[in-house]
Parts: C-alpha cells; structure tokens; sequence
C-alpha cells in the first residue's frame, strides 16, 4: 500500500478497449484480482503461476498477452505480476455487469415499498430485468424515478434488498455529484440551476430543476433541486433523528422534493449562497446554504 502508481497509463477509450478485446487478458485481470482479493493489495503471481492458472500453453502467445496488459492494467513487481488499479476495476465493472443468480426471478417482480405516495396510494419497485433499472411507482401517478442496476446487483439480493440498494446509490451518487465527482468514470461533474421548470417525477409538481452533467462520461441527468438536496448526509442525519427511512428523503410525503417539506429560495445576485433551503419535519427545521453548483457551504438548526 502507499506505493505512487508506476508504468504505463492508457491514453485513450480505444487503446483500453483494443487491450481487453480478449478473452486471455480479461482471465489474467480475473486471477490478479482473485490474488489481491485473497492476499492484499500488491499480491501478485509468477509468469508460470499465472500461466497456468489461466491456462494456456505457449509461453511466448502468452507473454504477448502480459506485455499488453502492461499498457495500464497490470504491471510487474520483481518476479511477479499484480494488478493495477485500472486492472482491478475492470474486473469490479465485470461483475457489476454478471448476472449471478439470485432470489429474484429472470421475469420483472414487484414489491410495495413501507412508504407510501403523497397521493396515498402505495408505492411499489419492480426490477426491470431486461432494461437493468429498478423503478419506482405510484399505482395513480405512474413511474416516479427509475435507476440504473446492473444485473450484478441483483445477486444474493432480494428486491426489497436491491431497492434498498438503489436508493443508497441514488443519494450516494447526487451526493458525489456535489462535490464534483462523476461516480461513473471519476471525471468532473458540473451541477448547474436552475435549468427552467420541470415537472417534478417524484411528487408531481413545477419544481426548480438542476442539472447534472460529466464532462467526459455519458451521466447527464436533470432532476429538482429539492431531490439533490436529499443527498447531503447532514439531511440524511436530520430524517434519521425523526425516524425517517433513506427513501422517506426521495419519496412520499416526507420528501424534499415537496414544497411543503423543502423550501428553496435563489440568490440571483453573485452571492457565493445561491440557494438558502429550509427543510422543516415535525416543527423541526434545518437550514442550508449551497454554492451555484449545490455544493453545501453551511448548514443550521435554527
Ligand atoms: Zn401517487
Ligand atoms: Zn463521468
């Protein structure tokens, strides 16, 4: 551990994506990462260990195989070989995107959720297996908010589980996104609002939107401000002190996505405080100051 990252980086999508075209590669990360797994990071194995756990014969193919690995995936330590960061998360991105097997059946299941719509009616997730989202639904108001799952997640879980699963994503991800880091591909992030008035999925009403968009990867989505807001942990900590649930935060009457719960008002001047917001539950009230990008600069209990 601590050691600077040495070698070789990938300088493009197509270099990476020319290096893992191949299934002897992609076996050689799924060893290395066993190994780290097993032993500790900086574990690795000998050419003729790993040689032989992957299975092939001519040493000279394979050694092709390992050289251009070494272009930012793996790299050697004396006489062994051990993945690189880069490495290790294509293995992670692989089995994120392997169906495992689990409680869940390959066909869409439905369960209701302990919390119910602002309208009353029950809210339901369904794990949308062939589009890989898990969704979210008022039986009156239709599909509230959606997020993507990879079918890994969907192993050993059961979708009251995964549902779980995607709410602590969802807010962990806004969250990032706050602080300017695409959970995605660790790029920068800018969060932008408002972005004109949208429809609010998750309550149902005009709301002030944001924006939040990568700089380099695909993750670009819209969403209220009121439904970022959310994600901060000193609002998370504030619904836990009234019992509240994480998805009490994004859904039902409870949700700062509600006017009636959350109150945001703009700074239209060049204050470095663009949004003062008042979250109020049960005559409790917590207040907080965001920059122009929703970041969090201060936070009260009047
Ligand atoms: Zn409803
Ligand atoms: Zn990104």
């Amino acid at each position: 551990m601590g050691d600077e990252p040495s070698g070789a980086h990938l300088g493009s999508p197509e270099a990476a994506f020319s290096v893992l075209a191949s299934e002897t590669r992609l076996a050689v990360l799924l060893e290395l990462a066993t190994v780290t797994h097993e032993h500790g990071s900086g574990a690795g194995l000998t050419f003729s260990e790993l040689r032989r756990r992957v299975g092939v014969e001519d040493s000279g193919r394979f050694n092709y195989h390992l050289e251009q690995l070494q272009e930012g995936f793996i790299e050697k330590d004396g006489e062994e070989y051990v993945a690189r960061y880069p490495g290790l998360a294509v293995v992670s991105a692989v089995y994120a995107g392997t169906y495992g097997g689990s409680g869940l059946d390959e066909d869409d299941q439905t369960a209701r959720l302990e919390t119910n719509c602002p309208c009353g009616e029950p809210l339901t997730i369904t794990y949308e297996s062939g589009d890989d989202l898990v969704a979210f639904r008022c039986e009156t108001h239709g599909l509230m908010t959606s997020f993507p799952v990879p079918p890994g997640a969907a192993s050993d879980r059961s979708l009251e589980a995964l549902g779980s699963v995607a709410i602590d994503r969802m807010l962990a991800n806004m969250y990032l996104a706050t602080r300017g880091v695409c959970p995605r591909c660790w790029g920068v992030i800018d969060v932008a609002y408002p972005v004109g008035p949208t429809t609010d999925e998750l309550v149902g009403v005009e709301a002030t939107a944001a924006r939040v968009s990568c700089r380099r990867c695909w993750l670009r989505y819209e969403l209220p401000l009121g439904s970022l807001v959310a994600a901060q942990p000193v609002v998370r900590a504030f619904y836990r002190e009234h019992g509240l649930a994480p998805e009490e935060i994004l859904f039902g009457n409870n949700a700062t996505g509600r006017e009636e719960v959350c109150t945001i008002v703009l700074d239209e001047t060049d204050a470095p405080e663009r949004a003062a917001v008042t979250i109020e539950l049960d005559d409790d009230v917590l207040e907080l100051a965001l920059d122009d990008a929703a970041a969090l600069l201060d936070h009260s209990r009047p």
